[in-house]
Order: structure tokens, then C-alpha cells, then sequence
């Protein structure tokens, strides 16, 4: 009996493992265009740091993570996300990486116990990105023209970007206690997570995504009309740096986002008509962060996550497959196996890609294969051109070939290889 991946857990075949390669070094070098570098960060931390950042009333902290105990009875969870890890990274390592702002990016997988969907996965990837030691909204607008940036040159089209703020310890209770009194009033059509969740943490309610909670609380008071004024100058700025920036956005005063570490500007980059599964990317400032870690000193910080598999799911399945060779080495006779064995070695060794049938199986069968490899010659070993020291060279596209000594077809195929290989 074979065993089975685990589920929700995906394994990426190739051609698409080459996709997501090639978009994960996308995705860096334009962040290294807005001065962020890479930071690699453990997938196991101790447990505490996400309950204490994300929240222990959170969906992901209640009921989401792979938390374990390992062999030293201490508690582990495998990262639901990145930011925290990178936050505690920046604290244990401040002297390390220079005057502020920092400007950190990611990529790679995160775990949460949800119920395995399209777009939705147990282990999925993100590409994030965190920027710190500014409360400046020029941050705010330069975080979020990165990912717009990004986005559309990954080449998707008809997102859009809906913001809110959160506001700040300053104006937030105002609005939680208007929200509790308004919820409140709903308790009975509310879901039963929720009933729970109205007291401990009323702007959880606004994230649930059931039908009735949505519906009860259609008409729930804004958390724009209650904030102060420094959140509410700030989330004007950042309004008007982003209209300067080309960037359209709309606001949307219910999205609170699923983690309680944010304040101030939240946002989501949303695929209209695709479902619960619609949030491509998302983030965030979350300013108070780096205290409820056990830093000494308040760091404004903002930064963003992308679902990798929601990303490709939305990206043409583009052809962009590479070709599995470049040079296929046909042999007439298994005599000729042991040399074109070489010849594969050495055209590999000089940048080639090239490929052979080990089986000698009929010509027929290997210009099959050549064919389907994507070579764009195949070599010819063949008796008769053998006795005179060459080798045939067949131009797979054009369909021609032509004999040629072994050395000029050696110094032909390795002309324009890539010398660096
Ligand atoms: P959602 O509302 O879709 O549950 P979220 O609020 O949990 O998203 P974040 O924690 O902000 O999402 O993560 C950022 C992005 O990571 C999401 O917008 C989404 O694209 C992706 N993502 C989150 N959870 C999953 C998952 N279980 N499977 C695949 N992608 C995910
Ligand atoms: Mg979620």
C-alpha cells in the first residue's frame, strides 16, 4: 500500500515546480528594487510567540496551529505565518541589521489545521515582506506600491485593494464598546463562535464568514467614524499617497483581518467574484507589535503576505516550461552508448543540457524522445559516419541534418552555451 502526503499538504510537480521558482525570484529581486533583503527564518518557534502575536483569540491561535510538544517537553508550533517570526528575529538581531527604516522580505511555507478547499491548504506559502521603524504613511503607500507593483507584473489583473483602518490604543476602545453594545442587540443571530467571541474580542465577529454573522451585522458601526485624530490623519495621508502613487484602492470599514496584532492601516488585495478563497495578499501596520513581543521599544512597523498558491492559481498557466534538453545523443547500435554516455557528460559539463536513452531502444523510439525532450538537435552515432570520425547532426525544428567531424559537432553544440554552468 503506498502511503499518502498528508492532507492539505501538496506536492509541486515539475513543470510548475519551475513556475514557482521563477516567481519566487520575481518576487525578490523586485523587492530588492524597493531595498528589501531576505531574511530566513526557522519554521518551528516556540508556541508562545504566535499566541502572544496573533492573538489568542484568533482563529488561528484557537484552532489552527500544528503545535507539539518535542522531546524536551517544550511546546512548538510550526509558523501559521511570518510576521512574528520575523519581528523576534529583529529583536534578538537589532544591532545586526543596521539604522532603521528595515526593510525584511520572505518566502516560504506556513501550516494552519483549516479545512482543505481550493485556494485553501494546510501547508500553503507566502511571499511577505515588513518594514521598520517608520509610522511614516509614506511607508504605508511605498509597502503597498510594492505589492501592487508586484502583483501586476506577475501579471495579474482585475485585483482590487480595499483598506482600512484599524485605528490605535487611543481610539479603539471607543469603537469596541460600540461594537459590543451593537452585537449585543444581535446576540441570538449570531453563530455560536461568535456569541463567545462578541465578549472577548468583538472585532472578531466582523472577520467570521458565515452567512448569519455576516447578515447580522451588515449595519455594525463603522470603526472610521470613531477614530482619533492622529489615525484618522494618518489614514487620509495614506489615502492621498496612494491616489499620488497611481495605486486605486476603496475603502472597505469591515475588514479587520484575521490576526489582533494590526493598528491603523489594514488591507487586502481581493479577487472580486472568487469566493471565500478571494484575498490574494494582505497586511498591514501593526506598530505595538514589537512591545507585546518583550521589545524595549515601540517599532512602527507595516508589511504584507501573499497566498503563493492563490497567486499562481490566478497566473496563466503560461508554456514556459523549459526544454528537458537542449542536445539529444542518438545511437544506432549499443556499441556507441559508452561514447555517447561521454558526450552527454562532457556537453553537461560545458553548459549543455543534454539528454540520451540508456536503453537503446529502435532509432524510431529515441527521435520520439528527442522530439518530446524539446531538443533542438539531436547526434547521431551511426555506423558508417563512425569509420570516418563523424557524426550526424539532425536541426530538430528545421529537419535537416548534415555529417560533421566529432570535434566541429562538439565545438558547434558548445558555441553558445552559458559558460557560468
Ligand atoms: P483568509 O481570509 O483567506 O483565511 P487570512 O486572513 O487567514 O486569509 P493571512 O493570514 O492574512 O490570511 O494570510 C495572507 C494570505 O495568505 C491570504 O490572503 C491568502 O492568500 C494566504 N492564505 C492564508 N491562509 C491560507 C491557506 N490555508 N491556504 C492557502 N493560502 C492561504
Ligand atoms: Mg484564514
Amino acid at each position: 500500500m503506498t502511503i499518502p502526503s498528508v492532507r492539505g499538504m501538496k506536492d509541486v510537480l515539475p513543470p510548475e515546480s519551475a513556475r514557482w521558482a521563477a516567481l519566487e525570484s520575481a518576487f525578490l529581486a523586485y523587492a530588492a528594487r524597493f531595498g528589501f533583503s531576505e531574511i530566513r527564518t526557522p519554521i518551528l518557534e516556540r508556541t508562545e510567540l504566535f499566541s502572544r502575536a496573533v492573538g489568542e483569540t484568533t482563529d488561528i491561535v484557537e484552532k489552527e496551529m500544528y503545535s507539539f510538544t518535542d522531546r524536551s517537553g517544550e511546546s512548538l508550533t510550526m509558523r501559521p505565518e511570518g510576521t512574528a517570526s520575523v519581528v523576534r528575529a529583529l529583536l534578538s538581531h537589532r544591532s545586526e541589521l543596521g539604522e532603521w527604516p528595515v526593510r525584511l522580505c520572505y518566502t516560504g511555507p506556513m501550516f494552519r489545521h483549516e479545512r482543505p478547499q481550493k485556494g485553501r491548504l494546510r501547508q500553503f506559502h507566502q511571499f511577505g515582506a515588513e518594514l521598520f521603524g517608520t509610522e511614516s504613511p509614506y511607508a504605508d503607500v511605498e509597502v503597498l506600491a510594492f505589492l501592487n507593483g508586484f502583483l501586476a507584473a506577475a501579471g495579474l489583473s482585475g485585483l482590487s485593494l480595499e483598506i482600512n483602518s484599524l485605528g490605535d490604543p487611543a481610539c479603539r476602545p471607543e469603537h469596541h464598546a460600540k461594537l459590543a453594545a451593537f452585537l449585543a442587540s444581535r446576540e441570538e443571530r449570531l453563530c455560536d463562535d461568535c456569541r463567545r467571541r462578541r465578549v472577548q474580542n468583538p472585532l472578531r465577529v466582523l472577520d467570521c464568514k458565515s452567512d448569519r454573522c455576516l447578515e447580522a451585522t451588515k449595519d455594525a458601526p463603522s470603526i472610521l467614524e470613531s477614530l482619533c485624530d492622529g489615525c484618522r490623519t494618518h489614514f487620509e495621508a495614506v489615502e492621498k499617497g496612494l491616489a499620488a502613487a497611481g495605486v486605486p484602492f476603496s475603502r472597505n470599514p469591515r475588514m479587520v483581518r484575521g490576526l489582533d496584532y494590526y493598528r491603523r492601516t489594514t488591507f487586502e488585495f481581493v479577487i472580486p467574484g472568487m469566493g471565500a478563497q478571494n484575498t490574494v495578499a494582505a497586511g498591514g501596520r501593526y506598530d505595538g507589535l514589537a512591545e507585546v513581543l518583550g521589545g524595549s521599544e515601540r517599532i512602527p512597523a507595516i508589511g504584507f503576505a501573499i497566498g503563493v498558491e492563490r497567486l499562481h492559481m490566478l497566473i496563466e498557466g503560461g508554456n514556459d516550461a523549459a526544454p528537458e534538453a537542449e542536445v539529444f545523443l542518438v545511437t544506432s547500435h549499443k556499441r556507441f552508448l559508452d561514447e555517447a554516455f561521454r558526450w552527454k557528460m562532457d556537453l553537461i559539463g560545458k553548459g549543455v543540457r543534454a539528454g540520451m536513452d540508456y536503453e537503446g531502444r529502435s532509432l524510431k523510439s529515441q527521435f520520439r524522445r528527442a522530439d518530446r525532450s524539446g531538443a533542438k538537435y539531436a547526434v547521431v552515432f551511426g555506423e558508417a559516419e563512425d569509420s570516418r570520425g563523424s557524426v550526424v547532426i539532425r536541426d530538430m525544428t528545421a529537419a535537416s541534418q548534415e555529417e560533421v567531424s566529432k570535434d566541429e559537432a562538439m565545438r558547434r553544440l558548445t558555441a553558445g552555451a552559458n559558460k557560468e554552468a
